[in-house]
């Protein structure tokens, strides 16, 4: 992933999953754009992805989204 960012601090600060229609509280803090995140162990379906609007995404140049349910920016690559 092309990281322009580089802490996962940083990563988490900026993630808005939480306020996405597909967040499910179970404890976790998003940031499943990062592969040391990668998939939600709770969130399982995926009801619309904030992701492009998220600072991170524009920063990290990502180019997936839906990563709590398909993995991290570096899983879909490699799919
Ligand atoms: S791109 Fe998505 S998963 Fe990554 S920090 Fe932003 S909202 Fe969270
Ligand atoms: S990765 Fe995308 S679909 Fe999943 S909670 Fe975050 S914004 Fe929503």
């Amino acid at each position: 992933m092309a990281l322009n960012i580089t802490t996962l601090e940083e990563v988490l600060g900026m993630c808005i999953c939480m306020t996405c229609p597909s967040w499910v509280n179970c404890g976790e803090k998003g940031g499943y754009c990062a592969a040391a995140i990668g998939k939600s162990t709770c969130i399982h379906e995926e009801k619309g992805c904030l992701c492009r609007s998220c600072p991170a995404f524009k920063n990290a140049g990502l180019k997936h989204t839906g990563f709590c349910t398909k993995g991290s920016e570096n899983e879909q690559l490699k799919m």
